[in-house]
């Protein structure tokens, strides 16, 4: 299986493929700069042709990145959605740079100003960064808690941004386990996901699903709340990630944890390949 955790680039993006790789990783999620802020010191391209290097020498593999946080395409201010375009913009490019196989991102909040008109400024912000950034990145959206106004909580929203952009074979989808649980998907069963994989399939399409972002939940099914927590220790439990990584719709994908990571050995690491059948 390809299992990947997201990892630190302090000291230079080039450190992160070892740092995944002791975990007890073959995969890997970075951010491509600072995620709390709008602008990263440039990608040094010595440092780019080095970090390549070793997730060659490595093995490891897919690479996902991603996005700042402070992004958020449906802002009604124009000033913040004209930022978090080139920001992303940014993050994309540099993407393409480090060879990155996918780049995640959440769609982003309408604040008060409507569903529709959100959906449609997501997807007129990826039509414009997909015409002037030209790589092999695919770029996926990622299912959130549905926080607020926040948009992507089900994947008919998600569905409605991916209809109105041109080059759809450039996007995919990013499911997150804990925000899919807090959005009203109960992933603690096997019924409960089947029950979701068949939403996912009708509105989207089970295609479209390229990576899982793996990671319990602190707040119970619906609440809303986007907060990780450990494997087993939250409202999923250890029950549904067995049924999750094993599922014949989800075990061939690549599956990366953004859960807080552990001093010395990664417990999240061990559990996933303890639950692996085969
Ligand atoms: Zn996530």
């Amino acid at each position: 299986m390809r299992l990947g955790k997201h990892v630190s680039i302090a000291g230079g993006i080039d450190q992160a493929p070892a740092r995944a790789k002791k975990l007890g990783c073959n995969a890997l999620q970075i951010f491509a700069k600072n995620p709390r802020g709008w602008k990263g010191r440039k990608l040094n391209p010595k440092e780019a042709t080095r970090f390549k290097k070793e997730m060659q020498e490595l093995e490891m593999g897919p690479l996902v990145v991603h996005a700042t946080y402070l992004v958020n395409l449906a802002s009604p201010k124009r000033e913040h959605r004209d930022k978090s375009i080139i920001s992303l913009e940014d993050d994309y490019f540099r993407s393409g740079e480090l060879g990155a196989d996918f780049l995640v991102f959440h769609p982003g909040s309408h604040t008060g100003s409507g569903l529709e008109t959100g959906i449609e400024r997501i997807a007129e912000a990826i039509n414009s960064i997909l015409s002037r950034v030209d790589n092999n990145t695919l770029l996926l959206l990622e299912n959130v808690s549905g926080a607020g106004t926040s948009i992507g909580s089900k994947f008919n929203q998600l569905h409605d941004i991916i209809k109105k952009v041109k080059e759809k074979n450039r996007l995919g989808i990013c499911l997150d386990t804990c925000h899919a649980f807090t959005a009203g998907y109960d992933l603690s069963n096997r019924d409960g996901i089947n029950k979701m994989l068949s939403e996912l399939d009708r509105d989207l399409g089970l295609d479209y699903l390229k990576v899982i972002h793996i990671n319990d939940s602190k707040y119970p099914l619906d609440s809303n709340k986007d907060e990780h927590a450990h494997l087993g220790e939250g409202y999923i439990a250890l029950e549904g990630f067995k049924e999750i990584i094993n599922h014949p719709d989800l075990r061939e994908l690549p599956f990366i944890l953004e859960t807080p990571p552990f001093q010395d050995k990664d417990r999240d690491v061990e559990i996933i390949l303890s639950l692996r059948d085969g």
